[in-house]
């Protein structure tokens, strides 16, 4: 499986990444693997020249074995593989198990981490799960993480056959799942061999296994426009969660400065007029679950209304869409309930469901109704080069 971990416009600075190991590179062109050539130090700094990729400054990297002056080809797409297999790659203070991908194609660059699915899961428990939480709460993480996986994986590959090449299976930020290189911890290790193979199945397909910190108590199927319930029906559970509301993040509250809040709003909407002191700040639609919907902000003279998706995404410590808000001397108060997006899976309330006795099959059947459990056969990481 392939993880992005960064994608950037086409740099003018010419190198863009140092990759590090102990036994020194072989790199590998994707197109063509009969192409390649050997680093022997422990350090490779890719860059850019006409773009193609160099190595350590040198875009004539891929030598003819028996004569190394002599060119055999440029490559726009590089695999670099530890010489050792099990050595892991440093790069930007993490450490990588498996090889890097660099692509260098449509004015951007991109950088990908190819391993083992196995090793990701455990790798991903350890962002984001807690690692002193109950072992029964780390299969219920490790499943619900694999499924969600497995769910892009089939989801970039679909893509790709349709045409559109991508190079990677799932983001390494919040986008997808938080991913930040190999992290080892006895616990997550046996959470992850237990339910090996594990995952979340609807129609005897992988279902998109979506979670979040805290759910905020809300029933999902009366949530609007933010998922296709009748695609993923399991998302539209009609039991609401209430395991989680002694947990800290089930309420939260946060003051934005007038000045600050007005100036944000300024900069976003400059065409829109927003003449004299504001009076208030409310919130004007929501849907049946109670999700914010609409914003309407007055001024003595306008008025203007911003989607809560928006407000979401402009006020970052607005932690769920679940809130009020309201102006008063100290400035523009959010208080809310959850923490992420509502769907799928309560973090904190999953954490409950254990303590109360709960096994994780009670836990991913409460959360992701209609669903079972099947077992994936796991396929050799050599598969990867198809
Ligand atoms: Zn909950």
């Amino acid at each position: 499986m392939r993880v992005l971990l960064t994608k950037e416009q086409y740099p003018q600075k010419s190198t863009f990444c140092n990759l590090k190991t102990k036994s020194g590179f072989v790199l590998e062109d994707v197109e063509n693997s009969a192409i390649h050539g050997t680093i022997d130090t422990p350090v490779v700094s890719f860059g850019l020249k006409n773009g193609f990729v160099t190595a350590n400054k040198n875009r004539y990297f891929l030598y003819e074995e028996t004569d190394k002056t002599k060119l055999k080809a440029t490559s726009r797409y590089v695999w670099a593989h530890p010489k050792k297999s099990d050595d892991l790659i440093e790069w930007n203070g993490q450490k990588y198990p498996g090889s890097i991908l660099c692509i260098c194609e449509n004015d951007t660059f991109s950088i990908i981490n190819v391993l083992d699915s196995e090793i990701y899961v455990m790798s991903v428990l350890y962002c984001e799960s807690c690692i002193d939480w109950d072992i029964e709460v780390q299969k219920t993480f490790a499943i619900m993480v694999r499924t969600y996986l497995v769910f892009r994986v089939i989801e970039s590959r679909t893509q790709a056959k349709a045409g559109t090449r991508k190079w990677y299976d799932i983001k390494c930020t919040n986008a997808h799942q938080t991913y930040r290189g190999i992290h080892n911890h006895p616990k997550l290790e046996k959470a992850t061999q237990k339910t090996s193979g594990l995952i979340i199945t609807w129609g005897k397909k992988p279902i998109d296994a979506r979670y979040d910190i805290c759910c905020g108590g809300v029933k999902p199927n009366l949530l609007e426009g933010v998922a296709n319930f009748e695609k993923a029906p399991y998302l539209a559970r009609t039991q609401a969660c209430t395991f989680c509301s002694k947990a800290k993040a089930f309420s939260w509250e946060t003051i934005y400065p007038q000045k600050m809040f007005e100036e944000k709003i300024r900069s976003e909407f400059p065409k829109k007029k927003a003449r004299g002191n504001l009076v208030s700040v409310s919130v004007s639609r929501t849907d049946k679950a109670g999700a914010v919907k609409e914003i309407t902000i007055k001024w003595q003279k306008d008025t203007l209304k911003i989607s809560g998706k928006k407000m979401y995404s402009l006020f970052k410590k607005i932690k769920s869409s679940l809130y009020d808000a309201f102006l008063d001397d100290r400035g523009i108060h959010f208080v809310g309930k959850g923490f992420g997006h509502h769907l799928g899976l309560c973090q904190w309330g999953a954490k409950e469901m254990v303590r109360q006795g709960y096994s994780y099959r009670d836990v991913l059947a409460f959360y992701y109704p209609h669903t079972s459990l099947m077992r994936l056969e796991i396929v050799s990481p050599a598969s990867e080069r198809n």
